[in-house]
């Protein structure tokens, strides 16, 4: 199947709504049935057949439908948030006495999931650093059940070989989970590389125009109903049928948008990895990047996030992060907005040696703007902090 298929056709059922181009937002929570027969049918199939909106809604099932054959898996679910995706993927595969092996610094509610409220019930994680494919095998004991990665994870964008990974996971009879946000099924195939489990939050490439939450999660098909039968309808952690028309919407355009945000990252990054008030840059596409030769066998194509680090104290950083007039200030990213995260807003300026992270590292998100446009608000940041 082209990708093209995938995105403008597959799972249109034209016919059944007046021929109209685009799908209608099934907004109904209950289907409603002739007979008794009918009605038990139903209730037999309830995650593909609707039957109440919690459980399958065609707006809903459509969006599954693509993101299952855009990710190569056998079946996918969507869910309010990403990290109600990530939440039931891992809650599914474990139960008390468990342990998890985690990639080292993975998105922020993914740690607090694993850390807070998988450890309430007993089950313990490991973090470690995942560039290294032998510190997973590592830290795998007789009780570890998953091995969850995130490449390239956040702020520093280290990279973990899935392919590798995976291999290790399954002899030790675990499972591989991949949150594959950064990548989207466009440039990062998972499971295709053995993965077990890919999760998305598709608030970000996936919507792509910073106006929904939501998340999917795709699987074989066991997996998808044994999640289904558990998490998904004990949690209800739903899309909305509105939120999940959006991300129909917003594939449609996905790989056109990734195309530009990659062209023009690449022209961004070469600019800040020149510039002499810079003092490092941190991207995988980058030929100095020690897992460059990774990244380009890995991802098909480069993203729109990286890190930067400039050369100024405290005071220089926030004056040339509040001065950006077209990045935009704020989390998230995936949108058609160029964003900045500076890591210094996430502490007190007291306290920020005792953080991991310096104070003077940005998280850059290159959205949709001429690259110009861009460089030009960089520089005269830039000129500002001289
Ligand atoms: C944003 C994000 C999430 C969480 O997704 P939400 O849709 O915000 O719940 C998970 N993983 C990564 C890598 C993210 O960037």
């Amino acid at each position: 199947m082209d990708i093209s298929f995938i995105i403008n056709e597959l799972g249109e059922d034209r016919e059944k709504y007046f021929n109209a181009t685009t799908p209608p937002i099934v907004q109904s929570t209950n289907f409603v049935f002739k007979t008794v027969d009918a009605m038990r049918h139903a209730l037999k199939r309830e995650s593909s057949v609707p039957f109440y909106t919690r459980g399958c809604n065609p707006t809903i099932e459509q969006l599954n439908h693509k993101m299952a054959a855009l990710e190569g898996a056998e079946a996918a679910l969507s869910f309010g948030s990403g990290s109600a995706a990530v939440a039931a993927a891992v809650m599914a595969n474990v139960q008390a006495g468990d342990h998890i092996v985690c990639v080292q610094k993975p998105y922020s509610w993914t740690y607090k999931l694993l850390t807070q409220i998988m450890a309430r019930f007993g089950v313990e994680s490991t973090f470690v650093d995942g560039q290294n494919p032998k510190n997973i095998e590592k830290a795998i004991r007789p009780n570890t059940k998953i091995v969850y990665l995130e490449t390239p994870n956040s702020f520093t964008f280290e990279l973990q070989d899935i392919r590798a990974i995976a291999k290790i996971a399954k002899k030790h009879h675990c499972i591989t989970i991949v949150d594959n946000s950064y990548c989207t099924p466009m440039n990062q195939q998972p499971i295709q590389l053995g993965a077990d489990i890919v999760v998305h939050s598709a608030t970000k490439y996936i919507s792509g125009h910073s106006d929904a939450v939501g998340g999917v999660l795709c699987a074989s098909q066991v997996m998808v109903d044994k999640i289904f039968a558990g998490e998904f309808m004990t949690l209800g952690g739903i899309i909305s049928p509105f939120n999940a028309w959006l991300m129909l919407r917003g594939l449609r355009t996905l790989p056109i948008r990734l195309k530009r945000v990659a062209k023009t990252t690449k022209k961004v990054v070469k600019f800040l990895k020149n510039h002499p008030q810079v003092e490092k840059v941190y991207y995988p596409f980058l030929p100095s990047h020690p897992q460059y030769k990774l990244a380009k066998q890995q991802m098909e194509q480069r993203g729109g996030l990286f890190s930067v680090v400039i050369k100024a104290d405290l005071k220089g950083t926030e004056l040339f992060c509040n001065s950006l007039q077209r990045f935009l200030m704020g989390a998230s990213w995936g949108g058609y907005e160029s964003l900045i995260y500076p890591a210094c807003a996430m502490y007190d300026s007291a306290n920020y040696s005792t953080t991991t992270l310096p104070y003077n590292i940005i998280r850059f998100y290159i959205g949709l703007e001429e690259p110009e446009v861009l460089l030009a608000d960089l520089e005269q940041a830039f000129e500002r902090i001289k």
